[in-house]
């Protein structure tokens, strides 16, 4: 089997102090999880929601799960039972389902809103300016099942490291922002997800909080 162990133990002797770690497990196996999880490991994140049903329902039930991917209105009633994030809501109809769907199952479910700063025209996200919007017109004050954790972005997949730090850390910069005007006195505002296996030392200096790492730690996905 591949040598998750050895290379989770690489990547998170690179994370610095108070970055924590989403282990990106999509299309691996139970197993590649498991090996993750007797580390320690205990953050995972999944992009489908079929997927993550079925590895929710035979692994280990500490085990916090975060839907990372684009997910349809339709699916948010699947997993609103026991996801504890949903890092890339990317409109307020997605944001009132999920409120909705949690109230149905008596929770309270993180969310992060997802920007749309890479300049491929492919990403899903939020402009800074729709989401400025999203929180201005302030609907989302009135949802008591959903938590607006902080903000998550994919920089764009290029080589040009300059560009990728500079979208970074225009998400930085825009945080400030936000968490100013918004979220002054809310301490559950704290997170910046952002780096992935090609990225993470970019984003682990640009102020990242949070990182998902899938391919740096479980190998290469067959899909
Ligand atoms: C797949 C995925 C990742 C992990 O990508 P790697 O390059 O394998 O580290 C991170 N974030 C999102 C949103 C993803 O879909």
């Amino acid at each position: 089997m591949y040598d998750v162990k050895g290379h989770l133990r690489e990547v998170l002797s690179q994370l610095p102090q108070g970055v924590r770690l989403v282990a990106i497990s999509k299309y691996h196996p139970n197993e590649y999880i498991e090996a993750a999880y007797a580390e320690g490991q205990r953050i995972f994140g999944e992009s489908h929601e079929q997927e993550l049903r079925q590895k929710h329902a035979s692994l280990p039930a500490d085990i916090e799960w975060h839907f990372i991917g684009h997910l349809q209105t339709n699916k948010v009633k699947y997993i609103a039972p026991y996801v504890t994030m949903i890092e890339a809501v990317d409109s307020l109809k997605l944001l009132r389902e999920i409120n909705k769907q949690a109230e149905k199952c008596g929770r309270v479910v993180k969310v992060l809103l997802e920007l749309h700063i890479a300049e491929e025209s492919t990403k899903y996200g939020l402009t800074l300016e729709a989401c400025r919007e999203l929180l201005e017109q302030g609907e989302w004050r009135e949802m008591s099942h959903v938590r607006i954790c902080g903000l998550m972005m994919m920089a764009s997949f290029v080589d040009d490291q300059a560009q990728i730090r500079r979208e970074m850390q225009t998400a930085a910069d825009f945080f400030d922002e936000v968490k100013a005007r918004y979220f002054p006195d809310d301490d559950a505002f704290c997170e910046r997800s952002w780096g992935m296996s090609d990225d993470y030392q970019i984003a682990c200096q640009t102020r990242s909080t949070m990182v998902r790492i899938g391919t740096a730690i479980f190998g290469p996905r067959v899909y």
